[in-house]
Order: structure tokens, then C-alpha cells, then sequence
């Protein structure tokens, strides 16, 4: 035992080496079922390659579903271009083809149309489907998906299992396994005690960098406070409004309305997200605090989201700090409501995030690091993996309306076997802030589970792919790239 000064925060003790069981041997082993990682592990298992995937929690889809942020928004441009497709655009139509998701119709991406218009923003879903066109002023549709969390749940399970992939759920990867440098597999605990799996290529998909972290990679740690991704969130659910209602009241008394508002979402957002959302979306969506649900069938729910600054959204002091807060906020916010609001009388709240909304966190050091003056530049890579659109820079959306990023931006730069496809993938803070959604790291997963079963079977290492087929087999999963923009 090292020092036991008992109670004290610089107290440390050494836990005894044991056995551990040895579950599986994999070619692929992904750490985290989010975004990221659902991609990763289906586009590595449908690449050949034998896959197992970790995740802490009973379901799939981290934030998109536990954290209940189930837009997946900017799949195309403000002049209606698509960028984003892949395993992104299959699970969309997935969910589409059981009435789990609103979509607008292709023919109003990128257009005026007052009567879609109109239609967001009275559900104030501004901030997800609407872009004022800095150019013009006029509001433009964007093409975004708004998913329903258990239907998605479901689909994510049979895409991961008819990949063929060996699925872990409540499975936490606790640390990697090294040699030297390289990361040969992962330490993980669940009910089953503690257990082992070993893979020839690891991808750290927990959003939270905690593989990339552990095996010692260089990274850049939380982001400054005042940006969107130094937040931690709790998304929650309000059942049974009478949305008439509350519209009538809405439409009758706007200045009331706003007033209450106001006074029900005090402390909700920090005041720099608030601005930021302000200027570039062109809407005050803060003065309707709700986001109306509009996936079929989910009448008379209403969304609400307070961000919470933090210090650190990985340290547990923290998170508990901002859960009791935010939980209380909530409940401070639907009782004033329930109390003041027409419409929200029988109200209730039907659930809170099962996942405490993590929104950025450490960034790994990759062979690149991707940075506004890439978007600025245009920049095209002979590594590119992705194409994702630029819609929230304002006037720079139109002049750059695309990000090409690069494999490398998922290859740490110092540790060998392990690539990054998460929110943590390599890029400045500044990019992070506005392309770690919920598309990006699926287009970041796809990419670097192709890859992954690439160096698989050819036996090199994983920043050596051949760069040319990695981007041929991407283009064959249906994912646009450069070469096939319209
Ligand atoms: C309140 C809020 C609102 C947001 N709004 C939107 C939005 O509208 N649209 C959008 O696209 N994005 C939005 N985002 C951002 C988006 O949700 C995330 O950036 C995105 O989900 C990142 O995907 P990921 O795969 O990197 O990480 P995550 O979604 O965090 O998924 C990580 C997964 O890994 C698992 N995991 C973590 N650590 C371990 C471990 N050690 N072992 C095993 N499993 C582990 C987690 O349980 C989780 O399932 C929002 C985020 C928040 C918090």
C-alpha cells in the first residue's frame, strides 16, 4: 500500500495484479456504441473483418439515444446538397420506413418554401431545419433528420448483429491493453467481473477519448469554457401538452409568452451558447425554450435541453454536481410552466436523458489535425473520408460550404494499433465545436471501420491503408466523396 492519508484527495493505493479471463480475440475490437462507434464496428464486420463491439450502457446509439439529442442534423448544404449518405442515410431511411423520423422532402432542401418554413419555425425547430441565408436573408430547409431514441435503439442492434458483429452491452472498457506503444486490446468490467478481449486493431469510439487517453496518446485536453462542446446537458421530455393550446396562447399574447419563457428557461443555456445560437441560426430559439416534437406519432411532446457549463465533463464530481442541478432545473422549469402556461396544465415529464449530455471533451493529436484554415483553404486531401457541409459559419457557409477531412485526423500520432472515431477525432477546437454531431462521427466510424479491416487484412499498420482503396471501398458503401459530388 503506497500512502492512506484517509479522506484526503491526494491519498493513492495499489490494487492487487490479478487473472484476467481472455473473452474474445478479435480482429476489430470497437470501445463505445455511439455514434462513432455503431459505424465503426458495422462498416468493419460488413469489410470481412471478425468485430467486437463494447458498450457501458444496455443500448446503442450514446447521445443520439441515451442522451435523447436525436436530430441528426446538416446532411446537406444551404443550397440543398447532399454531403453526408453511408451507414448515416441507411439508418435514416431505416427509421423512415417505420415512422421513426421526420424528414423535410428532398424538394424543399435548400429552398424558401414559406409553407416549410412556417412549419419549423412553429415548432422551433429553427436551430435543426432552418438557416437564414446570409446572403439573401431568407430562411432555407436544411436537410436533417429528427429520430425517435427507442425505435433507433432497435434498429442499431439489427444493423450491428446482421453485420455479424459480436455484440457487448453493459460491458465498460475499463483500459487498454498495451505493448509498448501499441495497443493490443482492452481491460473491460461488467456483472461477468473483469474480463479481457484482444484485437488486432482498436477503435476508440467513446466519445470521451478514454482509450487514446489511457494508451498515452498526445492529446488536447477539455475545451475552453463559453464554447458549446465545454458544456455537459440533460435532455428531457414534457408529455401531454396541449400544443393548441399553448399556440393559441403563443399566437394571442406573443410578448407573454416570450416573458415566461424567459423566466422558466432562466439559468438554462450559458449566455455565450445562447448568443451563438442567436446569430447564427437567425431565430430566437431560446424564447421558446421547447423544441416541439415532430417525429410521427409523438403529439404533445416537447423537448428541453439546459447546457450547463462545467470544468471537466469526464470528472464524476462534476457530472453529479451537474445532474442534481440540471435535474432540478427541469422540474423548476415544467412546474412553472405547468403553473403559468397554457397548455402545460396536465402536463408531465415523461423522461429525463438516461445518459448525462457529454458534449466534447479531449482531442486526440492525430497525423493531422484538422483547423478552420483547412475550410478556409478548401482544402481537398488525397486522404479524404468524408464530406461534410458547412452550414453554421454563417457567410463562410456559402464561400466554404464543405469540410474534406482527412483520414489522418483519425490516426493518433504516437501509439500504434488505434484509431479514433468520436467526437474526439483530431481537429481544432473551433472545428470540434461545430462538426462533432451526430453525422460527422458516423462518417468518421464508417471511415475508420473500413480502414480498420483494411490493415487487418493486409497486416500493416493502421496509418499505412492504402489511402486509394480505403476512399474506393467508402465510395462502394454509398458515402459521397469529392470525386462523386453532384
Ligand atoms: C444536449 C446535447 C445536444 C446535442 N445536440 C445535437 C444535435 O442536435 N445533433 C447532433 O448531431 N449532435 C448533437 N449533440 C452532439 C452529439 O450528440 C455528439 O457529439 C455525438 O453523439 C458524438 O458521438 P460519439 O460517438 O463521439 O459519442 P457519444 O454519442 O457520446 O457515444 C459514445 C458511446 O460510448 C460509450 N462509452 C463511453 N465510454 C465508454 C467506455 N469506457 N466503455 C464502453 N462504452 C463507453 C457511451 O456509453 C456511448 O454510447 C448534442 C449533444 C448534447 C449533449
Amino acid at each position: 500500500m503506497v500512502a492512506t492519508a484517509a479522506g484526503s484527495s491526494t491519498a493513492a493505493i495499489r490494487e492487487p495484479s490479478r487473472e484476467v479471463r481472455v473473452v474474445r480475440q478479435t480482429d476489430v475490437l470497437v470501445v463505445g456504441g455511439g455514434p462513432g462507434g455503431v459505424a465503426s464496428a458495422i462498416s468493419a464486420a460488413r469489410s470481412g473483418a471478425k468485430v467486437v463491439l463494447l458498450e457501458r450502457y444496455g443500448h446503442l446509439g450514446g447521445m443520439a439515444t441515451g442522451g435523447l439529442v436525436n436530430a441528426i442534423p446538416n446532411l446537406a448544404t444551404l443550397e440543398g446538397e447532399q454531403g453526408i449518405a453511408g451507414i448515416c442515410q441507411e439508418i435514416i431511411d431505416r427509421l423512415v420506413a417505420k415512422d421513426g423520423a421526420h424528414v423535410p422532402e428532398k424538394r424543399s432542401w435548400g429552398q424558401a418554401d414559406k409553407k416549410v418554413v412556417d412549419f419549423y419555425l412553429d415548432a422551433n425547430y429553427s436551430f435543426f431545419y432552418l438557416r437564414k441565408h446570409p446572403v439573401d436573408g431568407s430562411f432555407r430547409v436544411v436537410y436533417t433528420c429528427l429520430a425517435d431514441p427507442e425505435l433507433l435503439k432497435n434498429e442499431l442492434n439489427q444493423m450491428v448483429l446482421e453485420a455479424g458483429v459480436d455484440l457487448f452491452l453493459h460491458s465498460w472498457g475499463a483500459r487498454p491493453i498495451m505493448e509498448g506503444n501499441t495497443v493490443q486490446g482492452m481491460f473491460f468490467e461488467s456483472k461477468s467481473g473483469r474480463q479481457a478481449v484482444l484485437a488486432k486493431v482498436v477503435i476508440d469510439s467513446t466519445g470521451d477519448g478514454d482509450v487514446f487517453a489511457a494508451a498515452g496518446a498526445d492529446y488536447d485536453p477539455a475545451p475552453r469554457p463559453g464554447l458549446r462542446i465545454s458544456n455537459l446537458a440533460m435532455g428531457c421530455w414534457i408529455a401531454n401538452v396541449d400544443i393548441a393550446r399553448r399556440n393559441a396562447f403563443r399566437a394571442e399574447q406573443p410578448d407573454r409568452y416570450a416573458e415566461l419563457m424567459k423566466q422558466a428557461g432562466r439559468r438554462q443555456t450559458s449566455d455565450a451558447l445562447g448568443k451563438w445560437m442567436i446569430e447564427v441560426i437567425g431565430a430566437n430559439t431560446l424564447d421558446n425554450l421547447f423544441f416541439q416534437d415532430i417525429v410521427p406519432n409523438h403529439d404533445g411532446v416537447l423537448t428541453l435541453q439546459p447546457h450547463l457549463p462545467c470544468k471537466d465533463q469526464t470528472d464524476v464530481e462534476e457530472m453529479t454536481r451537474v445532474d442534481v442541478e440540471a435535474r432540478q432545473l427541469l422540474v423548476d422549469c415544467w412546474d412553472f410552466c405547468r403553473k403559468n402556461v397554457p397548455g402545460f396544465e396536465r402536463s408531465w415529464i415523461m423522461l429525463t436523458a438516461p445518459q448525462l449530455g457529454t458534449t466534447g471533451g479531449k482531442r486526440v493529436v492525430g497525423e493531422y489535425t484538422y483547423t478552420e484554415e483547412d475550410l478556409a483553404a478548401d482544402r481537398v486531401f488525397e486522404d479524404t473520408i468524408c464530406v461534410l457541409p458547412n452550414n453554421d459559419t454563417q457567410l463562410m457557409a456559402v464561400e466554404h460550404p464543405y469540410l474534406f477531412v482527412p483520414y489522418r485526423t483519425l490516426v493518433p500520432k504516437d501509439v500504434e494499433g488505434l484509431l479514433v472515431a468520436c467526437r474526439g477525432f483530431s481537429s481544432s477546437e473551433w472545428i470540434n465545436n461545430l462538426w462533432n454531431l451526430i453525422p460527422h462521427c458516423m462518417c468518421y466510424g464508417q471511415a475508420a471501420g473500413t480502414a480498420a479491416a483494411m490493415a487487418v487484412d493486409a497486416g500493416c499498420r493502421v496509418r499505412d491503408v492504402d489511402y486509394k482503396s480505403l476512399q474506393s471501398k467508402l465510395r462502394r458503401q454509398g458515402v459521397i466523396l469529392p470525386e462523386t459530388m453532384a
